[in-house]
């Protein structure tokens, strides 16, 4: 067996989160890995093309906020590369369909699709030259305070100063260190296409608050171009009726806001759920992104919280590398005290509003929820907060 190999860091999962925290680290002059289960990667990043038609469009997107801008900028992809990339939107609305009452934000950001900012990001580790190694076990690990060792099988080992958990809402990495979580089930499903509509977005996200789920429709650069994410309880159904049903029924839930919608792709669905880590950090170890916290979509929340993670991360990193005296230990913990309290926030807001929009409620919650967003509307202060804490500036 071969000695193990010698890293600062090593990364279990090539996703999204797990490879701007490499990105970032190699930038600091760490040397690393990442270790990642599937061959997903490369194939992604054959098929990166900016300005496709709409029909190449994958509905599986992320609206992405003004901070993961700003974090992916530090990562090597400046603001050129998310305008080719994905689509602005400058504006948000939030319907609730059974009482008409509607609230609008001056919200800003992004609408990319997951695959090709992962193929992005693939792309730029590759050309940095971070190692990136397609394993899917860990057969045996220590991870305490002195040290990481892990052995990924057939004679690879590796010794690290830190290891970081990336590798998503199922980790094994949380499951290793034995980090409990509380979990939360909806038994609602995401239902995600891309539809054409007759009137044009004009760049604004909507959301709808319907009977059976929130139902979001968000703008691509196509004017006429939107990604539907519609979490029902009716997740199923909803998968298997007709296309014109499915169609008909949508724009009587969007109250007709964009004329008539049509499908331009195929439905996908992925099963929610909301969970949190009782900790982050564990000896050498930090979990981040959906390895940490999962939440409901309504908010489009779950991957800015994970970018929000990999920057506080760095930023206690390099305040360590400043102070001869601050250890790694030290360090972690910072990050664990200054991310829990937003995490936190988010998912207690994302459940709180799936919770309040969802059927069967009493009738009382149901007036008292309408007059609440009329008045929130006009409650310039509390709106600002929502506002900053969904860009990520809180
Ligand atoms: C329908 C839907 C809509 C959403 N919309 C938004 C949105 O608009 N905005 C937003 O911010 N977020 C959104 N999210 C959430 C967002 O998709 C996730 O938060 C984000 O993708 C999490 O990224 P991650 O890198 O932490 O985890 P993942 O994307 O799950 O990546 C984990 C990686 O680890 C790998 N892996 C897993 N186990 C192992 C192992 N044992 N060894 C090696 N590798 C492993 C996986 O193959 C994967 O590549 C949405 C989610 C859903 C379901």
């Amino acid at each position: 067996m071969d000695k193990p190999k010698r890293l600062d860091y090593v990364v279990v999962g090539g996703g999204l989160i797990g490879l701007t925290a490499a990105l970032r680290l190699h930038d600091l002059g760490w040397t690393g890995i990442v270790l990642e289960q599937q061959s997903k990667l490369s194939e992604s990043r054959s098929q990166l093309a900016p300005a496709r038609a709409l029909t190449e469009i994958s509905p599986r997107v992320l609206a992405l906020n003004t901070a993961t801008q700003a974090s992916l900028a530090l990562a090597g992809l400046p603001l050129e590369s998310l305008q080719t990339l994905g689509s602005p939107f400058r504006g948000m609305e939030v319907w609730d369909r059974e009482l008409s009452g509607a609230l609008n934000f001056d919200a800003q950001g992004w609408i990319v699709e997951n695959h090709q900012l992962e193929g992005a990001l693939l792309a730029l580790a590759e050309s940095k030259g971070i190692q990136i190694r397609k394993a899917n076990t860990l057969r045996d690990s220590i991870i305490d305070d002195q040290r990481v060792w892990l052995d990924c099988g057939q004679g690879v080992q590796f010794e690290a100063s830190l290891l970081i958990g990336a590798d998503g809402a199922q980790s094994r990495v949380r499951e290793i260190l034995g980090v409990p979580m509380l979990n939360w089930a909806y038994h609602q499903r995401a239902v995600v296409a891309v539809v054409h509509s007759e009137k044009p977005h004009q760049g604004v996200t909507r959301q709808w608050f319907t009977g059976s789920g929130p139902l979001a429709l968000l703008p691509l650069a196509d004017p006429h171009g939107l990604v539907l994410i519609w979490s029902s309880v009716e997740g199923q159904a909803l998968l298997e009726v007709s296309g014109s049903e499915l169609e008909s029924r949508l724009v009587r839930e969007t109250d007709q806001l964009m004329g008539g919608l049509k499908l331009v792709s195929n439905r996908q669905s992925f099963p929610l759920q909301q969970q949190h880590a009782m900790r982050y950090v564990k000896g050498r170890a930090v979990l981040l992104g959906d390895a940490a916290h999962t939440i409901h979509p309504l908010a489009g929340q779950g991957a800015n919280l994970g970018f929000a993670d990999v920057a506080e991360l760095v930023d206690c990193l390099v305040q360590m590398s400043l102070d001869p005296s601050a250890t790694i230990q030290g360090a972690l913990s910072q990050f664990e005290r200054r991310r829990a309290g937003q995490n936190i926030l988010m998912t207690a807001l994302t459940d709180g509003l799936s919770r309040l929009f969802t059927d069967p409620k009493p009738a009382w919650l149901r007036v008292a929820r309408s007059w609440g967003m009329r008045l929130l509307d006009r409650e310039a202060q509390i709106k600002r907060l929502l506002t900053e804490t969904a860009a990520g500036r809180w």
